[in-house]
């Protein structure tokens, strides 16, 4: 059976610890990035380093805002290698800034790389999905910010907001193709785009009193792509050390 497993913005941070989990439980990768390209590569090479029950790993690169590069990529990937078992929509960006000050670009970037990827990087690919007639799961990942909003965060708290509603009617019109569709909201978690953010009053404001690992997030994306997880659809899981 493929039971491969696409995994976009996996070239650090919480993708890559996404990717490097899923392959030590077994499932082949996929990986993706936008620049990162010799990052990316370094993940494949930790992931050919173990134990594989396929080749090697391979990296897409695109753009997830870019509607265009997304569809050709995706379907030339699937053209050779099939539609993947799970997709993982991770890749995301912030561009912080109190609401006064905030740029049309930063509004724009934001909501497009967060929320239009979610269409941009689903929209090709699960058709090919529904068409394997087998178990499929799909999760995307949001943030506390898109469940209780954030100083700062207008843009990136009305993206993850979108991406929970998208998700969970998603959900609705795959449960009965035996596809699910969840999403991860992560509080803190320490990575380069959270570097800045990790400071002691914001540490103060979470109960458990530190930032999460990727590879804390990574556990929760595990275990929802595993069989066990079938009936587990249109749900919203926070790993976020107790913040809301
Ligand atoms: P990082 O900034 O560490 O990594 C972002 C990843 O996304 C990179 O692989 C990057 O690729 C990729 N990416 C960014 N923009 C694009 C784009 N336009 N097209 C394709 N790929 C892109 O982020 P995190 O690991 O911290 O975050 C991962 C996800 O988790 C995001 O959706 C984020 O919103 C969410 N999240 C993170 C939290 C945190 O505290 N860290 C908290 C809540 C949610 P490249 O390396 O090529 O640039």
């Amino acid at each position: 059976m493929n039971d491969t497993v696409l995994v976009t913005g996996s070239s650090r941070g919480i993708g890559k610890a996404i990717a490097l989990d899923l392959a030590r439980a077994g499932y082949p990768i996929v990986l993706h990035c936008r620049s990162r390209l010799e990052e990316a590569q370094a993940v494949a090479n930790e992931i050919d380093a173990l134990d594989r029950r396929t080749g090697n790993t391979r990296i897409l690169q695109f753009d997830v805002a870019d509607r265009g590069q997304c569809r050709a990529v995706l379907e030339a990937d699937i053209e050779a290698h099939g539609a993947p078992y799970g997709v993982v929509c991770n890749a995301g960006i912030i561009r912080d800034g109190a609401f006064p000050a905030l740029t049309g670009d930063d509004w724009d970037d934001v909501i497009h790389t967060n929320l239009d990827a979610f269409y941009n990087v689903l929209h090709p690919l699960v058709m090919p999905m529904v068409r394997r007639r087998q178990p499929g799961r799909i999760v995307t990942l949001a943030s506390v910010s898109g469940l209780m909003g954030n100083r700062g965060q207008t843009n990136y708290s009305a993206a993850k907001a979108g991406i929970i509603a998208a998700s969970k009617s998603l959900a609705i019109e795959l449960a009965k193709r035996d596809i699910t569709v969840n999403c991860v909201a992560p509080g803190l978690i320490e990575t380069d785009m959270s570097d800045a953010a990790i400071s002691p009053e914001a540490l103060a404001m979470i109960p458990a009193r530190r930032a999460g690992k990727p590879a804390e997030v990574a556990a929760l994306v595990r275990f929802l792509l595993a069989p066990e997880a079938a009936y587990i659809t249109r749900q919203v899981i926070s790993v976020n050390g107790g913040m809301c």
